[in-house]
């Protein structure tokens, strides 16, 4: 293993992958690593990837980043969940809300006691007792800690954005911070002879780059992790079926809605992403099942307003690089895997992929180990994402369509199967460790498309039943006062 210690982190990419790895990078490791930035306009990005998940405040606020001047400069709104349509049956609909639901209990989830309120037959929809769900319903927001007069926790966001915008915003915020940015097509990844290293990278227009740390953010060329380096990928497609999307914008909408709109069709699903001067729209589809012609026709045929891009067909594969990091190469954003955009978890995993990056920094010379754990964590994390993703394809109700049917009937990976049966029987769900998804997202999902488990917890019982009416009551009364004062998300966008 080579041992040099790593004085200069070329990022090969400048797409959000790209742009992101540099901004922390840079934050963290400060003048004492030089970081050289390569991306060419001619090659461009990918141009989709709007929709992130709450922990992106988190990572924002560690760049010191201002959220005001952050909304503004990427049009963002705001987002509260995802409402999914017609993914149990047709005609169905519910949300992955952001944030807790109703009131836990000691060694009992709430939940239990709403599954046993359905079955003294009080009249109530889970999402009754969300504080994110009814505020998104209401389109409506504040910045609330927690629900008014209680230890209960409030509102959980995140946002939608546009994409260029926001690799933009952080390319600025990268130059204060000392990257260095050359553009250029890179055209040959030069090996060093001895270690198998990546030495440097020649471009087309003669200069040669040369590092210690190779940062993969090519998009889906994977031009050093795959191209070059030939690391291999544990493909998912049997599991996640749709290989292909069509992009197109069209004018914003009126009012402008605080959660992303994910509409199943017959063989795939149909995004709505607000931003505030204009919706991303596209089709999400498997060419087992659509054409390219029969998507474009799809979507077009399902978008309000006008259009304002020409729809753009997007080909990809499902699955993860089977080594995120080897040699001396890391891989992050589309080179290292692509899930598909349904729980929106891309833009995340490249955050924590630096983040990652910089907890196994190898700060005197690379070390196997230090590899191996790096890969190890991805791993887990990758494929307790990839379950939760494959949960809304199989718990799926429909019977208007081969592709439907085709998901219901899968076998699904042993680790979902049983958390799918654990909950249909006993109402309990767990996050496993390194999990992304919290139990409650879990819940959500299960109990939208699979509908109510058949027992609950017995601790459930130690409420009368006056007292679970009580307590369904006065959550629900709680929840509603607090979105009553809240603004709406266009004055809230207003004053941003
Ligand atoms: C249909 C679709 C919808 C999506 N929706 C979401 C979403 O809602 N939320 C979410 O979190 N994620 C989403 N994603 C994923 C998200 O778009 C990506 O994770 C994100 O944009 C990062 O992309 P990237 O930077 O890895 O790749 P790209 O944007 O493709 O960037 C690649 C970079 O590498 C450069 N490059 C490539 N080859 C060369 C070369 N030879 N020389 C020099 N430079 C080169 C390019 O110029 C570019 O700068 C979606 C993806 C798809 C396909």
């Amino acid at each position: 293993m080579k041992t040099n210690k790593i004085n200069r982190i070329v990022i090969a990419g400048g797409g959000t992958a790209g742009w992101i790895t540099a901004s922390l990078l840079s934050k963290v490791l400060g003048q004492s690593i030089k970081i050289i930035l390569i991306e060419s306009d001619k090659i461009g990005t990918i141009g989709v990837g709007e929709a992130t998940i709450p922990p992106i405040i988190a990572f924002n606020n560690a760049l010191g980043i201002n959220e005001k001047d952050f909304i503004k400069a990427t049009n963002a709104t705001i987002k509260l969940g995802i409402q999914f349509e017609n993914w149990g049956k047709l005609g169905d609909s519910y949300m992955h809300a952001f944030g807790d639901i109703g009131k836990n209990f000691p060694f009992c989830e709430f939940h239990h006691f709403w599954v046993k309120s359905q079955q003294m037959g009080i009249p109530s929809n889970f999402w009754d007792y969300s504080l994110n769900y009814q505020a998104a319903s209401h389109n409506k927001f504040a910045k609330l800690n927690n629900l008014e007069g209680t230890n209960l926790p409030g509102i959980s966001y995140a946002y939608h954005f546009d994409a260029s915008l926001y690799a933009k915003f952080l390319s600025d915020l990268c130059k204060k911070q000392g990257v260095e940015r050359v553009e250029g097509i890179i055209k040959q990844v030069n090996l060093n002879s001895d270690s198998g290293f990546v030495d440097s990278l020649q471009l087309e227009n003669g200069l040669k780059i040369e590092g210690d740390l190779f940062v993969d953010c090519t998009g889906l060329a994977g031009l050093l992790i795959e191209k070059t380096l030939s690391t291999g990928f544990d493909d998912w497609s049997h599991w996640l079926p749709c290989n292909r999307a069509v992009a197109v914008q069209s004018d914003r909408l009126d009012p402008v809605i605080p959660y992303t709109r994910s509409i199943a069709h017959d063989a795939g699903w149909q995004w709505q992403i607000p931003l505030k001067h204009r919706t991303g729209n596209g089709l999400v589809f498997s060419s087992k099942y659509l054409s390219d012609d029969q998507a474009i026709d799809l979507v077009l045929k399902n978008i309000d307003g006008k259009l304002l891009t020409q729809p753009r067909v997007i080909g990809y594969r499902t699955g993860r690089r089977l080594k995120q990091w080897h040699r001396n190469v890391v891989c992050i954003g589309l080179s290292a895997g692509f899930f598909e955009p349904l729980e929106s978890t891309n833009i995340h995993l490249i955050q924590t992929a630096v983040i990652r990056l910089l907890k196994n920094f190898s700060h005197n010379g690379i070390q196997h180990q230090e590899i191996d754990e790096y890969n190890n964590q991805t791993k887990n994390e990758y494929e307790r994402i990839r379950d939760f993703i494959i949960l809304h394809y199989k718990l799926n109700q429909r019977n208007d369509s081969d592709f439907w049917k085709e998901c219901r009937r899968m076998e699904v990976p042993q680790s979902l199967s049983h958390r799918i049966a654990l909950f249909k029987k006993t109402g309990k769900v767990f996050r496993e460790q390194d999990d992304l998804f919290t139990e409650i997202a879990w819940k959500q999902v299960m109990l939208g498309q699979g509908g109510i488990p058949l027992d609950y917890h017995p601790l459930a019982d130690t409420l009368t039943d006056s007292q679970i009416k009580d307590l369904m009551t006065s959550l629900k009364t709680l929840v509603d006062r607090s979105v009553s004062k809240m603004s709406t998300h266009e004055d809230f966008l207003l004053k941003e």
